[in-house]
């Protein structure tokens, strides 16, 4: 890598390497000025120091027990209000068997299960579920419900967050996905058409979660509205409640697909970005985060293999999963396939790395050499 004394990346790099604070200014630097091969070629050395050339992968799927939701954000192509002949809910006799067709030809250890913010969904319908799932399926880890349904479910039930969470918690929920948390800035969520304090609400949800024990991820969706230090705000949010309970377990970023939104319709983001900015990402979330959080993922889902792979070089430790089953992505229009566990075995394989096969709490439970 070509450093000369006076590139501020010195300064960055050194940081990153003795846990000093990378500053909003920095990050923003390193989004707007700094060369992609050097950012990579930093990163890639970094999660060298942390989990050497591993990566690990989960056998997973994608429930997505309802597509009926009160919030209707812009970005989104997949959800219904509940009057179309498309909208559906899923009973958990229903989820079950569904789980129960993937998980006897796949070996699934983890189940994300999220869907809209279905108002008619009361509290008892989650835990019958969870319990349900449990009950047949004991060594898969439930990591369910995004911040805005969880958040829902306590106004529905008029209790608080810290009680759905319990209950949740004792009918078999093991973690919370980190979707929802999009770009926390409230003037980007305006355009996104979120509530503007759902960045908080997310932040609040994660906390709460965390000081009770219970592990969760983070992600970051960039490509759309945004800038450079909105998303150096939104790394240090992570970075900041990450370092009062070290509760995320991963941080992914990935980019926005505008097929089929209201944004693309409303002419506000007229392209997906490429693939350098995906890689950009990577490198940098790296690079702030480093130790503090170890497991960046891949988001492979909306890239395909060839970018899963590029995004190892450029600092990701973790694949993400099999992801079967999945229905929010294709509403974009985008085709995207599942992957055998082979697939991505012979991908990281491919590129020299050590796969890895992991549960949903990242236990590892099987190397392949
Ligand atoms: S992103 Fe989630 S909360 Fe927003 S409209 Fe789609 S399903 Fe609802």
């Amino acid at each position: 890598m070509m450093l000369n004394v006076s590139d501020p990346m010195i300064d960055i790099l050194e940081k990153a390497r003795t846990g000093g604070e990378i500053s909003r200014d920095e990050i923003a630097f390193m989004y707007n000025e700094v060369d992609i091969k050097k950012l990579g070629y930093a990163a890639r050395i970094l999660t060298d120091k942390i989990t050497g050339r591993q990566v690990s992968f989960v056998s997973n799927m994608i429930l997505n027990y309802t597509n009926i939701c009160n919030v209707r954000c812009n970005f989104c192509a997949f959800y219904r209000t509940g009057n179309e002949e498309d909208s559906y809910t899923m009973t958990a006799e229903q989820v079950v068997e569904r789980l129960r067709q993937f998980h006897s030809a796949y070996g699934i250890r983890q189940l994300l299960i999220q869907g809209g913010v279905n108002p008619d969904l009361p509290l008892e319908y989650y835990t019958d579920l969870f319990r349900k799932i449990k009950r047949e399926f004991p060594e898969i880890g439930i990591n369910g419900l995004s911040t805005s349904e969880i958040s829902f479910i306590a106004r529905k039930e008029k209790t608080s967050l810290r009680d759905v969470l319990e209950s949740l918690r004792e009918s078999g929920l093991e973690t919370i996905p980190g979707a929802g948390a999009e770009i926390f800035s409230a003037d980007v969520r305006k355009v996104l058409g979120r509530p503007v304090n759902s960045g908080e609400q997310w932040l609040n949800v994660m906390e709460t979660a965390h000081s009770m024990g219970i592990k969760t991820s983070a992600t970051m969706m960039f490509g759309h509205v945004e800038n450079a230090y909105h998303r150096a705000d939104h790394l240090l949010s992570i970075l900041e409640l990450q370092k009062k309970y070290h509760g995320f377990l991963s941080f992914t970023p990935w980019n926005f697909e505008p097929g089929n939104t209201k944004l693309e319709r409303d002419g506000l983001v007229n392209r997906r970005v490429g693939g350098e900015e995906v890689l950009r990402n990577i490198a940098i979330s790296r690079i702030v985060f480093n130790r503090e959080l170890p497991i960046i993922q891949s988001s492979w889902l909306t890239n395909g293999v060839e970018m899963g792979q590029m995004s190892i070089y450029f600092g990701a430790n973790d694949w993400g999963g099999t992801i079967y089953d999945e229905k929010v992505i294709p509403a974009t229009g985008k085709m995207v396939g599942n992957l055998r566990k082979e697939t991505i075995i012979r991908a990281l394989k491919g590129i020299g790395m050590v796969p890895v096969e992991r549960d949903n709490a990242y236990k590892i439970i099987k190397t392949y050499v």
